[in-house]
């Protein structure tokens, strides 16, 4: 069941105070860093708690910015052994460098979470997630390898050879971005193969994107397979700061390696507990490059209660979005999260879409391409009006605001195999 029983099911108390102790040392660590020792300066070190975090500031993905290429680093620069970089989603990327302690101990998480969704040495693991800079190549590269299943370090892309070392070698568990699994389904049936019959998939783990339940529970249909949420971000290590267990119900942040608050994300004020918000993490482990109080951007809350699996760290809620992946048509706070939700649960609705804002006269307008089934476009034309009537009103209701729906045939909007751009704001060009 466990991969550390011990850790992983450590009374709330023992937790509690492993993370004051670890918040100690990595405020004391962090100021040896160009940036956090300037930051700090004047600043009384010591701690007296966990709430005495907030005495501190908020680090930004512009601060990060601000410090390149190494402000952050803490250790001696002959200690780091690896450097990563964010995939630069909206804007410059920032570098995280990492000592070999803290390679190992991300491979453990990693480990960690793929063994709570039952993955074991016997497994083969085909990781279709891009390897180099990016953290979720080498991340879960690593975790797997270390529970010892058979890896295959294939990256993203290059589908047929995918598909031929899926087939080939009996690929069990895959890990993918919920929009090149979407693809890859669509690919799967023009050829002919059927998604569910032709592999031995049993697990896919998911990340890198926001993605809603209703698309994991549309690709648990199409597979015949079981989808878990993995959630991570460079600055945290990568992947595997929080994994959904077999429960699916939240995933458990592991909180021996991460303090996290959630935060309004326009006040910076901090939230009670279960409230939505965004989540700031401090890294409570981390060596090379200790990173203090991290606006992740990513709207989320925690969850209240046990998880039944026996696991005592926090559950958060999947990702509902980024908070500067939100968008305001009309007044209307929208995420594509909500779309995606309405789109996914609409039999008739095919695996891609992509969601377009302009202004014209000074009002906004939202349009959003569906791709649909290819059926429906050979029977008449009556039933697309039909889909098409329905699914403007379901995305009124939910969003508030009466799209523009396009319907259109599959494969004819811009497939990703990496981190997909769901949002084109023409508003702002
Ligand atoms: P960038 O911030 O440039 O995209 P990263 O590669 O570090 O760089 O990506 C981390 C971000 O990816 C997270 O902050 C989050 O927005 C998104 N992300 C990662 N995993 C998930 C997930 N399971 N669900 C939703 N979003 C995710
Ligand atoms: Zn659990």
């Amino acid at each position: 069941m466990f991969w550390e029983e011990k850790i992983e099911t450590a009374s709330r108390e023992k937790l509690k105070s492993l993370q004051e102790e670890r918040l100690a040392e990595t405020i004391e660590r962090a100021a040896k860093s160009p940036y956090y020792g300037k930051l700090f300066a004047g600043q009384r070190l010591k701690m007296r708690g966990l709430e005495d975090i907030r005495r501190f500031p908020l680090t930004s993905k512009d601060d990060l910015r601000a410090s390149y290429p190494s402000g952050m680093v803490a250790s001696p620069f002959g200690d780091i052994v690896r450097m990563h970089a964010s995939s630069g989603t909206t804007g410059k990327s920032t570098l995280v460098f990492h000592t070999i302690g803290d390679i190992e101990k991300w491979t453990g998480l990693v480990a960690r979470g793929l063994y709570a969704v039952g993955v074991r040495k016997s497994d083969v693991f085909q990781n279709m997630m891009s390897y180099g800079l990016f953290t979720g190549g080498l991340g879960l590269h690593y975790g797997a390898e270390k529970i010892g299943a058979l890896v295959i370090p294939i990256g993203a892309g290059n589908t047929q050879k995918q598909i031929d070392f899926l087939t080939d070698l009996k690929t069990t568990v895959i890990h993918i971005t919920p929009s090149y699994l979407l693809h890859m389904g669509c690919l799967l049936e023009e050829k002919g193969l059927s998604p569910s019959e032709s592999f031995d998939i049993k697990i896919a783990v998911m990340g890198a994107e926001p993605h809603s339940e209703a698309t994991r529970r549309k690709l648990e249909e199409i597979f015949k397979i079981k989808v878990y949420n993995c959630y991570g971000l460079s600055e945290m290590n990568g992947p595997g700061v929080a994994f959904e267990c077999e429960r699916q119900s939240g995933l458990h942040l592991w909180e021996d390696h991460y303090l996290a608050e959630i935060i309004d994300p326009v006040t910076g004020e901090a939230l009670p507990d279960g409230e939505e918000g965004e989540l700031v993490l401090t890294t409570l482990q981390r060596e090379g490059m200790p990173v203090v109080r991290y606006r992740t951007r990513d709207i989320t809350k925690f969850f209240k209660g046990k998880c039944a699996c026996g696991r005592t760290h926090r559950r958060i809620a999947r990702i509902k979005g980024r908070s500067d992946d939100m968008f305001i048509v009309k007044g209307v706070n929208i995420f594509p999260s909500q779309i995606e939700t309405v789109l996914m649960e609409t039999p008739g609705v095919d695996k891609n879409y992509l969601i377009e804002l302009d202004r014209k006269e000074g009002l906004d307008i939202l349009s959003v391409k569906i791709e649909i089934e290819r059926n429906y476009f050979t029977g008449d034309l009556k039933q697309l009006r039909n889909l098409q009537e329905d699914l403007r009103e379901k995305l009124r209701h939910v969003i508030l605001v009466t799209p523009f729906v396009e319907l259109v045939e599959p494969g004819s909007l811009p497939a990703s195999t990496g981190k997909a751009k769901r949002v084109v704001d023409k508003r702002r060009l």
